[in-house]
C-alpha cells in the first residue's frame, strides 16, 4: 500500500487551528474573559445573505418540488445559462467582454484554485507570491511540483514584480490579495502578462475580492488587461462579494483562444482540458444555489448587495485610520477588507498575535502563517460587527499609544 508521500510533507498544523489552540488555552486559564475576546481574525463573512438571493433560492427549491419544474443533473455541468449570462453581464458592467460560453459555474474559488493544477504537468515551476493565501501552495506541494517564490515585501508595497531572470510555468497571483489587501493596477498586471506570454506561462487570477474594489482605476479582471486572454484563467467567487461562503457558488473564466503547445507539438485548448477534468470529477452546483447566484447579478441584488459591502469597508476603513494615527505602515483597507500591518516595535508575528490576546482580547491572524515575508506582519479583517471592530480599534490605540 502507497499513499501520495507529498502529503506528508505539507505543514502540519493549519494556520488557524494554531490560533484557535491558543485561544483555547487562553480562555482555559482567563475563563472570565472569554467574552471579552474580539475576534479581528475572522476571514468569513458574518453578514446574511440578500433578501432577493433568498426569495430566488426558495423559488429554486419549490420548482424542484413539482414534476413540471423538477430538474435533476444539469446537462453541461458547467451551470445554467440564465446565471452564466448574468455573470458575462456583470463583467460588462465594468467594461469586460466575455462570452457566457467562456465561465464555468463552480462551488466556490478554493476548489477551483486547488483543482486546477490537475490539467497541467507536475514538471512544471509554479510561481507563488509569498505571502499568499495557503491553497496555492498546499494544492501544488500535493504534487510535488517545484515551487518558486516571488516576493511581496514593504519595498514594492506587497505588490510582487515579475523577475525576467527566473522561468515560471504556472504563476498564481489574487488582487485584492489576501492577506496583504493589496491590488495590481494595471501597469502592474501588465507587466505579470507581459512576463507570462514571454515565458508562455498562464496566469491563475484569483479575483475574490473583486467586489471590494473601490477605486475606479483599479482592474476588476485579468482580463481588463491587454494580452491577458491569451495567458490567464481567473477564479472567482461569491463568497465575499454576496455572503456565499455557506452557499457555495463560484465561476472560472477561461478563454477560448487560451491554448498551449506540448513537448510534442500539439496544441491543446486549456478550456477543453478543464472541461473534460470537471466532466468527469464535478457535476455541477444545485439549481436553487444557482438561482440565488443569477439574483446577486440583477439590480436588485446588487443594490443589495452593496449596503453589506459598505458596512465591511466602513469597518476597514475604521480600522486603518487608527493605523494612521498611530503611524503604523499597513496596505489594504481601501479596495479590501482586510488590513495588513507591520507589527510595532519589530515584534515577530506571534509575538504581536500574543500581545494583541493577552493585554487586550483582540484576535487577529499572524502573517506569517502566509509565508515566509508575512513574518512580522500581522492580518485584521474587517468582516466583524461595527461595534466590536470599534471597540477593536480603541483597544489597540490604548496598548500601542502608551
Ligand atoms: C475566501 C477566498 C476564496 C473563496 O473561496 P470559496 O471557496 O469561493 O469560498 C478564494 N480565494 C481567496 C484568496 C480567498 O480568500
Amino acid at each position: 500500500m502507497y499513499i501520495n508521500e507529498n502529503y506528508l510533507k505539507l505543514e502540519k498544523n493549519y494556520l488557524f487551528i494554531n490560533i484557535a489552540k491558543k485561544i483555547n488555552e487562553y480562555i482555559k486559564n482567563n475563563p472570565d474573559k472569554k467574552d471579552n475576546i474580539i475576534r479581528m481574525g475572522i476571514g468569513d463573512v458574518t453578514l446574511p445573505i440578500a433578501p432577493c438571493v433568498v426569495e430566488a433560492v426558495k423559488k429554486g427549491a419549490e420548482e424542484m418540488g413539482v414534476k413540471e419544474t423538477f430538474k435533476g443533473y444539469e446537462d453541461s455541468g458547467t451551470g445554467y445559462d440564465f446565471l452564466k449570462e448574468a455573470i458575462a453581464g456583470y463583467y460588462k458592467s465594468f467594461g469586460v467582454e466575455i462570452s457566457p460560453d467562456e465561465i464555468r459555474v463552480s462551488d466556490g474559488a478554493k476548489s477551483d484554485c486547488g483543482n486546477i493544477v490537475d490539467i497541467f504537468g507536475d514538471q512544471n515551476i509554479v510561481l507563488i507570491t509569498d505571502p499568499a493565501y495557503p491553497v496555492y501552495v498546499d494544492s501544488n506541494k500535493m504534487n510535488g511540483r517545484n515551487i518558486i517564490y516571488a516576493d511581496s515585501t514593504k519595498e514594492n508595497g506587497f505588490c510582487a514584480v515579475p523577475d525576467y531572470s527566473v522561468h515560471a510555468d504556472l504563476i498564481y497571483l489574487c488582487s485584492p490579495n489576501n492577506p496583504t489587501g493589496s491590488v495590481f493596477n494595471k501597469d502592474e498586471l501588465k507587466a505579470w502578462v507581459d512576463y507570462a506570454i514571454a515565458n508562455k506561462a498562464i496566469i491563475i487570477y484569483d479575483a475574490a475580492y473583486e467586489a471590494f474594489i473601490a477605486e475606479p482605476d483599479i482592474p476588476r479582471s485579468i482580463f481588463a488587461i491587454e494580452g491577458s486572454r491569451k495567458c490567464a484563467i481567473e477564479i472567482c467567487s461569491l463568497s465575499k462579494t454576496a455572503g456565499f461562503t455557506g452557499m457555495r457558488c463560484g465561476y472560472t473564466v477561461i478563454p477560448k483562444e487560451l491554448e498551449v503547445v506540448t513537448a510534442n507539438g500539439t496544441v491543446v485548448s486549456i478550456s477543453q482540458l478543464w472541461g473534460r477534468r470537471q466532466g468527469s470529477k464535478f457535476n455541477g452546483v444545485s439549481y436553487p444555489v444557482q438561482c440565488g447566484a443569477a439574483a446577486v447579478f440583477s439590480d436588485e441584488g446588487r443594490e443589495q448587495i452593496k449596503v453589506n459591502l459598505e458596512y465591511y469597508k466602513e469597518n476597514a476603513r475604521i480600522i486603518a485610520e487608527a493605523l494612521d494615527e498611530l503611524g503604523i505602515y499597513y496596505t489594504g483597507g481601501k479596495n479590501s477588507p482586510y488590513i495588513w500591518l507591520e507589527c510595532p516595535n519589530g515584534m515577530g508575528s506571534w509575538e504581536f498575535f500574543d500581545l494583541l490576546l493577552n493585554e487586550i482580547n483582540v484576535v487577529g491572524t499572524p502573517g506569517a502563517g502566509f509565508g515566509k515575508n508575512g513574518e512580522g506582519y500581522f492580518r485584521l479583517t474587517s468582516f466583524g460587527d461595527r461595534d466590536k471592530t470599534i471597540e477593536a480599534v480603541a483597544r489597540i490605540k490604548k496598548l500601542l499609544q502608551k
